[in-house]
């Protein structure tokens, strides 16, 4: 599985899901967190949920869309049996990791002699058995149920003889992260003949040290600041100096704007990987390069991807790189991120420094480059930074283990919290009494620092207390309590209300409605007419075409020649049962069109919680100012929040015009729903949603699709 899409249903497990059966019979009772309310409800789901939320939220369907990554496979592994066949050898093929049986198929269209296929993944090896079948290949390739590690080879074995190719695609974002070290070396142990031929052959890891603030904020908190830059709240001191996670963070590198990060180092090859067997395999290893630092600047991070040497004579090479340093990237178009490859299951990863250092032009500084069986991470030195012990980092802080990154980053964007800074001072009356309804934020701090008499802030998590509470130590604010739930006592007392409204907990954007939920259950204690920051959200639409994100979800029908409805048809019912058909997504690193005009579909305003729904119906396409036909393969939904009577958009940071490309505030993820199949759209095509809000409840539902014009 891929890292972004593993992190998905980590986090959606995490917030939401403590499953615990009651009955059996395909339908079980299951605990389903909510997180507008806090409180856990209980839900009819189907027995196998977690496993069809997998099924649907797992970046296979993408993998397979990835043709450069499926031809090159089928190239290498038609010459690996080639060649066995020249020397006159049978051509016994193990492909691990089979998956849907892709390229165990591919090996017998190429004449391989026998083949064996493992998946550890049980119902995946179910689903590659049928596929066989409806591909007429099941009497050709064996498969095994397993981890390829819990193979055997002998006549009571899983295989009778040791194979002489293996074919094994179980790489992620990070190459190593899905185990493929151990899997090789066991493969080259137990299961393969000396004098294989393994496709790919080698790999190799490429490293290019970086300044880029703006990624940087995805990885430490900075000061909070207003308007005329006058820092309001300092960062704690050990978070500043906190070495971070090590965790990688995966990014669709090509995607950051070129004038966002500064080139220190050139692309450095850093890890070399020999599948082939020709030599052992390092679990562990540092390795300390210098180079020559090419532009003066801040070393802040290091960028990292990967090429596989498909064939042994390395003709074949797949590379992840990012368009600037990529081997086929159209350098003289316009747009260079769209002359390669897309691919979302292999991204470019991101390592933050432990500690960032500053490096002069045309010095020498060496990159530490540090692997054990499953990550990676780097250090970088100068004479003055020598170290004895390159330790993975590990946070120290606490920022790093209970905020995610997407959130430290809507933290540390300082044109909004400007914004809501400013109406914080305008809002402040003397003596006021401030209730803080989201304790994953700094905003009640602030008022603490900015005048109020006291604030009390509402946060019952550990982890979000803890922070709070450095702040408050290192601010030396006296005059600010957190609590887990706020008296009937205290709320009489508030003269103003605040609400940063984005919630550490939530994920899609109508979770952050829990500000109006929290309202809705202190309307009838707060006194009348109490300022609200923000004061309303509004919900927008917009009909999309996305250049490539449609691919983690459509349908494949053939690929590569074989049939793979089946496999479609097991996505499909998983993501049916599973519910995911809205999903929370970056869209600033998915390019899309908007193809349509935005609408407002609903907004609630916190003063009267008056919940009010724009005009339903349909909405017209409007895209009659461009040429040629055109295509909608999805709908995107944002909040806005309105600040002083001013919009601040968690969606298009510009107004989006109909046809063109849309630019994505970066730091907060957007709702989309991809459609199964695309929608070339006329000028009379309409779109139609169904919105329902439960304030009491805290529930919210929406829904958008095509107006079936006959019915
Ligand atoms: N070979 C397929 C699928 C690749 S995805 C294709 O190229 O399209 C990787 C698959 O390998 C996953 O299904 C995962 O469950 C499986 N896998 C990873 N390591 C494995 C191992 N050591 N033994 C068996 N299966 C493994
Ligand atoms: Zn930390």
């Amino acid at each position: 599985m891929r890292v972004k899409a593993f992190q998905r249903i980590r986090s959606f497990l995490l917030v939401r899901l403590e499953s615990i059966s009651m009955t059996s019979k395909m339908q079980v009772f299951t605990q389903k967190r909510n997180p507008i309310t806090g409180s856990t409800e209980w839900d009819v789901q189907h027995e196998d949920y977690d496993f069809h939320q997998e099924i649907a939220r797992s970046a296979f369907a993408d993998m397979l869309h990835d043709t450069e990554r499926n031809k090159k496979y089928h190239r290498a592994l038609q010459l690996a049996i080639e060649k066995m066949h020249e020397a006159g050898k049978k051509a016994n093929v193990l492909d691990i990791g089979t998956g849907t049986g892709l390229l165990s198929i591919m090996a017998a269209r190429c004449g391989a002699d026998t083949i064996t296929a493992c998946e550890a993944f049980k119902p995946m090896a179910e689903c590659c058995l049928k596929i066989l079948q409806r591909n007429g290949v099941a009497d050709k390739i064996t498969v095994v149920p397993k981890r390829s590690t819990d193979m055997t080879v002998g006549e009571d074995g899983d295989m009778k003889e040791k194979a002489n190719i293996l074919v094994t695609e179980v790489f992620d974002t990070e190459l190593i992260g899905e185990g493929a070290l151990s899997t090789f070396s066991h493969a080259h142990e137990y299961l393969l003949e000396e004098d294989c031929i393994v496709v790919p052959d080698s790999a190799v890891i490429y490293a290019q040290v970086v300044e880029c603030p703006t990624l940087q904020k995805w990885n430490k908190l900075n000061d909070l600041a207003d308007e005329d830059l006058e820092v309001i709240l300092r960062t704690p001191q050990k978070m500043k100096d906190c070495a971070g996670s090590a965790a990688v963070h995966d990014v669709q590198l090509s995607q950051l704007p070129r004038h966002a990060f500064t080139e220190l180092s050139d692309q450095i090859p850093v890890f070399y990987y020999d599948w082939s067997g020709r030599s052992p395999i390092d679990m562990k290893r540092t390795v300390k390069q210098e180079f020559t630092v090419s532009n003066t600047g801040q070393a802040q991070i290091v960028f990292m991807w990967w090429e596989l040497n498909m064939d042994p004579e390395g003709k074949i090479c797949l590379s992840c790189a990012p368009w600037w340093a990529h081997p086929d990237a159209d350098l003289s178009s316009d747009r260079p991120q769209d002359s390669i490859p897309w691919r979302d299951h292999w991204m470019q990863a991101v390592y933050y420094l432990p500690q960032e250092i500053t490096v002069q032009k045309d010095s020498e500084v060496s990159l530490v480059s540090c692997q054990d069986e499953y990550s990676l991470w780097f250090y970088l030195e100068d004479e003055k930074t020598k170290r004895k012990h390159y330790k993975r980092p590990i946070c120290e802080c606490g920022v790093h283990m209970s905020i995610s990154r997407t959130h430290v980053s809507y933290l540390n964007d300082g044109k909004r919290s400007k914004k809501l800074l400013a109406q914080l001072k305008e809002d402040l009356v003397a003596d006021a009494v401030v209730l803080d309804l989201n304790g994953s934020s700094f905003l009640g701090l602030a008022a603490a620092k900015m005048g109020a008499k006291t604030v009390y802030i509402i946060e019952n998590m550990n982890l979000n207390i803890g922070i709070l509470n450095d702040y408050i130590k290192e601010n030396d604010i006296q005059n600010a309590i957190v609590l887990p739930e706020v008296t009937d006592e205290v709320l009489e007392k508030i003269t103003n209300v605040v609400c940063d409204p984005n919630f550490s907990c939530a994920i899609l954007p109508w979770e952050n409605l829990k500000v109006a939920y929290l309202l809705y259950r202190y309307r009838s204690k707060l006194k009348d007419f109490v300022p609200v920051i923000p004061e309303s959200c509004e919900f927008w639409a917009m009909p999309v075409e996305f250049q490539d994100l449609h691919k983690i979800r459509i349908p494949l029908g053939m690929c590569e020649g074989i049939d793979m409805s089946i496999f479609d048809s097991l996505v499909e019912s998983s993501r049916v049962i599973s519910d995911a058909e809205m999903e929370a997504q970056p869209l600033w690193e998915y390019p899309c069109r908007c193809r349509g005009v935005p609408r407002k579909i609903i907004d609630i305003h916190f003063k009267d919680l008056k919940v009010t729904y724009a005009c339903d119906g349909a909405n017209p396409i409007v895209d009659s100012k461009s040429e040629g036909s055109h295509s909608v393969n999805g709908f995107a939904i944002w909040a806005v929040w309105i600040v002083g009577g001013k919009p601040i958009s968690s969606g298009p940071v510009e107004w989006p015009v109909v046809g063109d490309r849309v630019n994505w505030d970066m730091h907060t993820r957007q709702a989309v729903k991809i459609l199964k199949t695309s929608k070339i759209v006329s000028d009379s095509d309409k779109w139609s949603y169904q919105v329902a809000c439960d304030l009491e409840k805290g529930q919210f539902n929406l829904n958008l699709d095509w107006v079936n014009e006959e019915s």
